[in-house]
């Protein structure tokens, strides 16, 4: 069987659709619409509000003759609503759209409108009686490519369906049984099919994707429980009970620890002095303060005659917690000995390092992905912690549980997952969310502009250097590229400097930098030496410089909002007001409207819920999917009760053929 099997496919429409990646029946069935048209009650002008497509109902002024351009054939009419504003419409290549249609009849015209500029395009027409039998039902909208129209999709689909429907095609076995579906409220696939392509009304789309976003959630949840399996509990060899040297050192900081902050060491600790060991998420926001948290339970664990170790997920920031806990212990004379390991070591200075480690001459060690990668024994390592966990695999993660004997183990991460989520992802995980932003902190101001506001960034930029604070700028490329229109890291820094002259300084970051030359940029913008630092988004994940004011991010269109939103993470983490501002360079109107999700909340967990209402699947903010992985039906903030179920049912479900090799990067 194939596509040629299908009554009205030919060699031509089969050619057509393998453009779209259809080259067999399943994949014809499994071409969900990509939208629905729903003939709605027919509306004026004003009703329309965000719709970009709607059905108004008018009556049509005037209609020209049918005029070429280039190779178009254009017709424009003009029609005028029930509260007498008036559309210019607008029809390609549909010249016999004239013989259809009289000038001061009433239709309603089905189009794509552009609200400011009062405009319809391409309207479909139907007069009041033909629309009157449409009202309520639905129509798919397919995605289309060259030679292939929406009619064609719906009616191959249609046979397909016939086919599926006789029994002629199958469509593989139902994974669960009858009654698992019937309990459950889960339609069965073949119906779903048959609804998805044609509902006939909202309900029944509604049912039919339901039952497709349990099968996908229910094939994501295999796949991760095949890819972890971790007793659930160990022996804690390792008890740390609250040192008092820790409660010292909390007591001296320089700031309180946040509420949620304490409640989560609490949580630490009483965890690491139980009976079994920890096994720990912390979940937070940007800038909520993991790094203290983290930084407390490495120095209780070595209080209590133990080794800690902390690994980050770039050598930028492997560095800057070196840095910090360096600078922090010796203000508050720890005699503890830290020390750093990243791949770019020289293999005689590792060796150095694995010795002292293993003699227990290191009491923290702080590193990349080097710590699990290289053959180091500790003597006797207490607690693993890894920054910014979406950024490791699922097996690196497990690779360090398995470092020196079972150690307890602590994940910190930014990714604003809803927690049905985090329970699946990390159902090995207890998890503890630091809800809250240390105290003092001003929300960051945003704005998404235009190019024309750059040289307003600019004197805005001047202006806060000359406060004593610093910015970051982002561009997305570090070198010119003919091939791209793009701002890049070198050319832009240099540009900068010029407009700037001698008062202020600008440096440059990039990935391709030798890690010696990164550090040095890094600490003399961490210590405002550096004024201005134009940078990728290298600095993206856990950059620390608390100075720094202003975030501007060239280019903003090209970014997810996962990195956006991490990036504005690197302003607002000190007591002074600081902005972020989105240069957007493109006129897409889509694009505009996902940035201003940025300017509507500084919170991770609503700019991830708004973008997946936005695109459909979002990227979930980060948590970084193969292709197979991403949800293309369910969503995993609104259908949370269907992800528990299939959670729960794949944990019951055990089936060896659903494992699957495909690497998951969280
Ligand atoms: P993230 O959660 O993004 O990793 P960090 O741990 O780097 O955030 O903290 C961001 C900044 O907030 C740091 O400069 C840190 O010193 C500061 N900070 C952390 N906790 C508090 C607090 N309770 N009060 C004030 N500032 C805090
Ligand atoms: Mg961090």
């Amino acid at each position: 069987m194939g596509l040629l099997d299908i009554k009205g496919v030919g060699e031509k429409t089969a050619a057509a659709l393998n453009k779209l990646n259809i080259f067999d029946e399943a994949d014809l069935l499994n071409y969900f619409p990509r939208n629905y048209m729903i003939y709605e009650e027919p509306m004026s002008f004003m009703d329309i509000d965000n719709r970009v497509v709607a059905p108004i109902k008018a009556v049509l002024i005037s209609l020209s003759n049918p005029v070429h351009v280039k190779k178009l054939v254009i017709v424009r009419g003009v029609i005028k609503d029930e509260a007498g504003v008036t559309l210019n419409v607008t029809w390609f290549n549909m010249p016999y759209i004239n013989k259809m249609i009289s000038v001061g009849k009433v239709y309603v015209f089905y189009g794509r409108i552009n609200k400011e500029k009062k405009t319809m395009e391409v309207p479909i027409c139907y007069t009041m009686e033909s629309y009157k039998e449409k009202l309520g039902n639905m129509q798919p909208v397919y995605k289309l490519s060259a030679g292939v129209t929406n009619n064609l999709v719906s009616k191959v689909v249609s046979e397909c369906l016939t086919m599926l429907n006789s029994g002629e095609i199958g469509m593989g076995k139902e994974l669960l049984d009858k009654d698992f579906y019937l309990k459950n409220h889960l339609m069965e696939r073949k119906g779903a099919y048959n609804k998805i392509h044609f509902p006939k009304n909202k309900k029944e789309y509604e049912d039919a994707k339901r039952r497709f976003a349990f099968d996908e959630f229910l094939e994501f949840c295999l796949k991760i429980n095949a890819l972890k399996d971790k007793p659930k509990s160990v022996n804690n060899n390792y008890i740390c009970r609250m040192n008092e040297r820790t409660k010292e050192f909390i007591n001296s900081l320089s700031f309180k620890l946040t509420n949620a902050q304490t409640k989560v060491v609490d949580e630490i600790v009483s965890d690491m002095s139980s009976q079994n060991r920890m096994n720990r998420l912390i979940q937070g926001d940007v800038g909520s303060g993991k790094t203290i948290v983290a930084i407390i339970s490495l120095m209780n664990a070595c209080f209590c005659g133990f080794q800690g170790a902390l690994m980050a997920p770039t050598e930028v920031l492997a560095n800057q917690h070196y840095e910090s806990i360096i600078k922090l212990f010796k203000e508050h004379n720890i005699d503890l000995k830290v020390a750093l390991l990243t791949g770019s070591f020289t293999a005689k200075k590792k060796k150095e390092i694995y010795d002292l480690i293993k003699k227990g001459e290191i009491d923290i060690l702080i590193g990349t992905h080097a710590l699990i990668q290289e053959k180091i024994e500790y003597k006797n390592l207490a607690l693993v912690i890894t920054d910014e966990q979406h950024r490791f695999g699922v097996k690196q993660r497990e690779a360090l549980y398995e470092k020196g004997d079972l150690p307890h183990v602590l994940v910190m991460s930014a990714t604003p997952i809803p927690r049905t989520l985090a329970i699946i992802l990390y159902g090995d995980l207890d998890i503890s969310v630091i809800d809250e932003l240390p105290a003092n902190r001003l929300p960051i101001k945003n704005a998404v502009c235009d190019e024309s506001f750059r040289p307003k960034a600019y004197s805005f930029i001047r202006q806060e250097v000359r406060k004593g604070h610093q910015a970051y700028i982002i561009c997305p490329m570090v070198s010119e590229n003919e091939m791209y229109e793009a701002c890049d890291v070198l050319s832009y820094s240099q540009t900068l400097q010029n407009i700037f002259g001698d008062e202020i300084k600008v440096e440059f970051l990039h990935g391709k930098m030798k890690p010696r030359e990164k550090d040095e940029v890094m600490k003399r913008f961490a210590t405002n030496e550096t004024n201005v630092l134009v940078s990728t988004t290298v600095v993206e994940v856990g950059v620390n410089v608390p100075n720094a004011t202003v975030m501007m991010v060239e280019n903003a269109e090209r970014f997810g909002l996962a990195s956006l939103h991490q990036l504005r993470g690197r302003v607002g983490r000190g007591n002074a007001q600081s902005y972020c501002m989105f240069i957007c360079t493109t006129k897409s109107e889509s694009a505009k409207e996902k940035l201003k999700i940025l300017e509507k909340s500084n919170d991770g967990f609503f700019v991830a819920s708004e973008d997946l209402k936005l695109r459909g699947s979002g990227d979930l903010l980060g948590v970084r999917q193969s292709g197979e992985m991403s949800f293309k039906i369910g969503n995993i903030f609104t259908d949370t009760d269907l992800l528990k179920l299939a959670s729960e049912t794949a944990k019951k479900y055990n089936n060896d053929s659903v494992v699957s090799d495909t690497e998951i990067i969280l």
